[in-house]
């Protein structure tokens, strides 16, 4: 069921005289600053039901019935509160916010989560390159030669066995919603958490904005596939975004050209040799066409 606003409430019941209202179903007469009239909720013959415009409330002195405009039209109509502030928007021509917009900020909250899922891995992906476990990958990146400055601009990383950042993102206090949305952790059948990633070398892929919105994960053995991307998700489109973007809009020379080549390791072997303007589509992201959005 939806919720308004106490100022959407309000803003509905201004707009509608309780006089002017209670008048519709009740022939109501002036008496002093109120109006008296036969209440519609007991039977009586003289009146003991009084409006007051002033304090826009309702009361019979009778059966004891009283509130405000809402009070009164759900009572006479047999609607809930909601329902009878929908039917008094609609009677001042009010615009109330739809369902969908409460639909929509779950939504927006849920995304803000994932972003914060997604920054905390990339951190997390990052410093484990630099421990004793991470030899793997350690050797990797020495053998492609990768300095520390490149390690550091594209924050590659490493991930860990089992459910290694499950266990630390929980421990950071997120929520199996968004951890589960961010597609960084499955929940298999039996109800266990695995880490999607494990003893991978990490890419963080951003956005435009330099949001870390999804990873690719490169072997550092002969296992298959070689690369695996985060499966589409609330903050995640394939096609629309480039990786390397976020890195190479800080050079001046994207101002003039910007070029696409095939991998990731692509990407940042070039940067490491000065050409900075430069990124690549997303892994298995062939079929759709890459459209620039920043
Ligand atoms: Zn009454």
């Amino acid at each position: 069921m939806p919720r308004y606003s106490d100022e959407t409430i309000e803003e509905v019941r201004q707009a509608n005289d309780i006089v002017d209202v209670i008048s519709q179903y009740v022939h109501l007469k002036r008496s002093g600053r109120n109006f008296f009239g036969l209440c519609p909720f007991h039977n009586e013959k003289s009146p003991s039901f009084s409006v007051s415009p002033d304090k826009q409330i309702f009361h019979c002195f009778g059966c004891g019935v009283g509130g405000n405009v809402f009070t009164f039209l759900s009572r006479i109509e047999g609607i809930n509160f909601v329902e009878a502030v929908q039917t008094l928007a609609e009677r001042a021509n009010i615009q109330l916010p739809t369902f969908e917009n409460n639909v929509d900020k779950a939504k927006e909250e849920l995304k803000a989560k994932v972003y914060k899922v997604n920054e905390y891995a990339a951190q997390y992906y990052h410093e484990n390159l630099y421990k004793p476990s991470a030899k793997i990958a350690q050797e990797y990146v020495k053998q492609r030669k990768l300095t520390n400055d490149t390690l550091k601009s594209f924050r590659i990383g490493f991930s860990g066995k089992f459910n290694e950042l499950y266990q630390s993102l929980k421990k950071e206090g997120f929520e199996d919603p968004e951890i589960l949305e961010s597609g960084l952790v499955n929940r298999n059948d039996n109800g266990t958490y695995i880490d999607r990633y494990r003893n991978r070398l990490m890419f963080p892929i951003c956005d435009a904005r330099g949001r870390v919105i999804a990873f690719g994960g490169r072997v550092l053995d002969d296992s298959k596939p070689k690369y695996i991307n985060s499966p589409e998700n609330i903050v995640f489109s394939k096609g629309r975004n480039l990786f390397g973007l976020n890195v190479a809009k800080k050079s001046d020379e994207i101002k003039k050209r910007l070029l696409i080549v095939e991998g990731y390791m692509d990407v940042i072997s070039l940067h490491q040799r000065g050409i900075k303007n430069v990124v690549a589509p997303l892994r298995d992201s062939t079929n759709t066409t890459t459209r620039l959005v920043t």
